[in-house]
């Protein structure tokens, strides 16, 4: 079988590729090239990273990707400015400022090619946790699982799980993410196992029997006949069914919140009160308060997750050997972002906030010094925390 080059089954860089520049835009090479022959690739540069809107119009954003830029840029002669991972972030300042997410100083031949990593790196990773936060925002407190993976490439199975879980979901389901993250993997049971077992009847019986004892009993509900139909057969098979999950087909779908309201209806007058009931299947914000209201207790995500609208951050120099520079349409000089930290306000170079007349203070963390660790990065758990926090603040618009 051909290989994919080089003898690489898999089309992904590795992660010494991505350090020494090779996924980076040709032009920075060149450009790098051309700034060395004419002895300028030593200028002292500080460049932002900022995002003047956001996808569907979102007024406010998840951070999420830093740790691997601080790595990427580790050991390189930069310093690095940053809002801390997990901080909610609107894409201007009330005074209509781009604001900066990211600030990068130093030496441009250091850093001129991981412009191109750093940002892909922070795009997708923030898209994807901003997508996370809003649908565990509107879930309002009810599980909600990622079944996104599939929807992309595996190379970035890791990366798509950690996102989601920075952005509040409650679990991943893939062994490796688990183990990379520390988090808890998840899963109920896929149709395969009901068709190859024959049936429902059987697939539930044998989950009861085979299934490792500590595993939550969840059953998978419209194989082959009506959802409430199949939950009966599972409240039978299974004593100590922790909950249904209904994956109804689009084409079957009718009203699914209705499915929803009947198969509660009869768990419960079966007795079955503590049987929860979990969707899944084009699942996204908007069909959320419908089931909510139907009674649904946990949601499974998968493709409007993976596949969120990436947040279009774009890097651009704000001064070159201390001189402010910009090109057109970018606001030049480096920005002292400042934040309330009572009501989380962003001004820049504002010292009392224009909300509340707190103090501000920097909104940002120094990560790196001169390619040095100048403070530790939060552990993935901080990181959710702070995301779940701070978009519960009941100001914050949808
Ligand atoms: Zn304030």
């Amino acid at each position: 079988m051909p290989k994919a080059a080089r003898g690489r089954d898999f089309y992904i860089a590795t992660a010494d590729e991505i350090r020494a520049g090779r996924t980076t835009d040709i032009y920075f090479v060149r450009t790098l090239d051309v700034l060395k022959k004419a002895g300028r690739d030593r200028a002292r540069v500080v460049a932002e990273v900022t995002t003047g809107t956001l996808p569907n119009a979102w007024p406010w954003a998840v951070f999420c990707g830093l740790q691997e830029v601080a790595h990427l840029l580790e050991g390189k002669a930069v310093s690095l400015w940053a809002l801390p991972e997990g901080t909610v972030f609107p894409p201007k300042t009330p005074r209509g400022i781009p604001l900066p997410v990211a600030i990068v100083e130093g030496p441009y031949g250091e850093w001129a090619l991981f412009e191109t990593p750093l940002l892909g790196m922070i795009c997708q990773a923030s898209g994807i946790a901003t997508k996370a936060a809003r649908i565990h925002k509107a879930a309002n407190g009810r599980q909600v699982l990622s079944f996104g993976v599939r929807r992309m490439h595996p190379g970035i199975a890791p990366l798509i799980e950690r996102s989601v879980y920075v952005g509040g979901l409650d679990a991943i389901t893939t062994p490796l993410g688990a183990e990379l993250l520390g988090a808890p993997a998840v899963g109920t049971m896929p149709h395969s196992l009901v068709i190859v077992m024959g049936g429902p009847r059987e697939a539930f019986a044998a989950v009861h029997k085979y299934l490792e004892a500590n595993i939550p009993r969840i059953a998978l509900v419209d194989t082959y006949y009506d959802e409430k139909t199949e939950t009966l057969l599972a409240v039978e098979a299974i004593p100590d069914l922790a909950g249904v999950r209904l994956d109804t087909p689009a084409s079957r779908r009718g009203n699914f919140p209705a499915i929803v309201r009947e198969v509660r209806w009869e768990l419960d007058l079966r007795g079955h009160k503590d049987v929860k009931i979990f969707v899944s299947g084009s699942i996204d914000e908007k069909s959320i308060p419908a089931l909510l209201d139907a009674g649904v207790d946990g949601f499974g995500v998968g493709t409007s997750l993976s596949n969120a609208p990436t947040i279009d951050f774009a890097m651009d120099i704000v001064e070159v050997d201390g001189k402010p520079a910009a090109k057109r349409g970018k606001f030049g000089g480096r920005k002292d972002l400042q934040r309330c930290p009572k009501d989380g306000t962003y001004e820049v170079g504002v010292r009392t906030c224009p909300q509340c007349n707190s103090n501000m203070v920097s909104a940002y963390t120094k990560y790196l010094d001169a390619g040095r660790v100048a403070s530790p990065l939060p552990s993935l758990e901080e990181v959710r925390d702070r995301t779940i926090r701070e978009t519960q603040r009941a100001a914050l618009e949808s």
